[in-house]
């Protein structure tokens, strides 16, 4: 008989660091966390040195039953999350090309675990993979054919593994069946997605073939003209790489407000102080953001709640009311009572003759890992 799955170990590995959560899926509880930082600039050489200093923290435990691993992309080759074995391990390496970034540190992790924890069998659960069913319509750029067959040129989104944790735990909210659920998510953090939700499958979402598109992010512009991208490249003679860092790195709510990082409390703060930068910076945050909940909400022909989560979504009242704000037209009026003191607990924040719901949801994406991992080896 088949060893039960008790102890699952939740592996985020980044390009220099390595998070990491231990549960007790028998009670979905959190035994664990903890993070390794510095990794190949001054702290453990590589990933497998990195999680040598993770099983100490732990006490050197014996009875881990699974590992899940956090993966950037799956592309078209991973439409759900998989059991790791030397086949799913040679796609991966194929699949780099999608995140330079962070595939590489992902994989690095899988294989780091294989070393140190021999015969634990490892899960790959991907950021992508709960966006694989958005139809053609919503998928492809309107360029040559030839882009997609030959480079894989199209929207794929991210965020999906905390799309797919709010959605079910909006059917259990709204009690009914996942797959009769049509729900607007918001994932707003750092990086922000928006995904439009139909029978409980994503039929569309804000990111695309990167993180880069769609919402104004922390330091990420979001949608652009494409031509706009060109005309600085030309005019400023930068390459890829300086563009990519310009629109990834150096743009977004950290532009507009000039507060490093675009933490959303600190331009909450200087906003408040007149500052007009940070005030044009909520709202753009809010603007855009109710754009696509509009958007998404005909696209899913209605939807039964809106869900607000992430850092933004669960706990800032100040973009909360910039979004929602602006929903008068679907119907929803905001409780400002409510969300003014909602900060990372699960609440209705729009009032009770609303025709939509807005409801806060926190995520937990590692919790969502944790249950691929035992459904997959289930
Ligand atoms: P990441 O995308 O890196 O996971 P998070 O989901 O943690 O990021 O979101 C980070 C954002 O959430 C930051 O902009 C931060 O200012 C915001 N945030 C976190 N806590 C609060 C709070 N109590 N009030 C307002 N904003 C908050």
């Amino acid at each position: 008989m088949k060893k039960a799955i008790k102890k699952v170990l939740v592996v985020n590995s980044g390009s220099s660091s390595l998070k990491y959560q231990l549960f007790d899926m028998t009670t979905e509880t959190r035994l664990a966390k903890g993070l390794v930082e510095r990794i190949g600039a001054g702290g453990p050489a590589n990933h497998a040195e990195a999680l040598k200093q993770v099983v100490a923290d732990l006490g050197h435990p014996k009875d881990i039953d699974a590992i899940g691993h956090r993966v950037l992309h799956g592309a078209e080759v991973f439409k759900d999350s998989v059991k790791v074995d030397a086949k799913v391990l040679a796609k991966l390496d194929k699949l780099v090309k999608f995140g330079p970034l962070h595939m590489p540190a992902n994989i690095g992790g899988i294989r780091a675990c294989q070393q140190i924890f021999k015969g634990v069998p490892n899960v790959a659960v991907f950021d992508t993979a709960f966006h694989q069913t958005m139809p053609d319509c919503a998928a492809m750029y309107a360029i040559d054919p030839k882009y997609y067959k030959k480079m894989g040129i199209r929207k794929y989104g991210f965020h999906g593994t905390s799309h797919k944790f709010v959605t079910q735990a909006a059917a259990a909210f709204l009690k009914k069946p996942v797959d009769k659920v049509n729900l607007v998510t918001c994932h707003l953090g750092n990086g922000s997605s928006l995904a439009a939700i139909k029978g409980g499958q994503v039929v569309d979402t804000t990111m695309g073939l990167t993180p880069l598109a769609g919402l104004v992010m922390g330091t990420r512009c979001g949608d652009i003209d494409a031509a706009a991208v060109l005309a600085i490249m030309e005019a400023e003679k930068k390459t890829p790489a300086e563009m990519d860092k310009l629109l990834n790195k150096q743009s977004g709510l950290q532009a507009l407000s000039g507060v490093p990082g675009g933490d959303c409390r600190d331009i909450v703060a200087k906003a408040e102080k007149g500052d007009k930068g940070a005030e044009l910076a909520l709202e753009m945050l809010g603007y855009r953001t109710a754009l696509y909940i509009g958007a998404y909400n005909t696209i899913i022909g209605g939807a039964d709640a809106i869900i607000m989560t992430g850092g933004i979504g669960e706990n800032s009242s100040e973009a909360r009311e910039r979004i929602i704000g602006r929903l008068g037209a679907l119907g929803i009026k905001l409780d400002k009572k409510v969300n003014a003191k909602t900060r990372g607990v699960v609440a209705v924040l729009s009032t009770k003759d609303s025709k939509i719901p807005v409801v806060v949801l926190p995520t937990n994406e590692e919790l969502m890992i944790a249950k691929d991992t035992v459904k997959v080896l289930g």
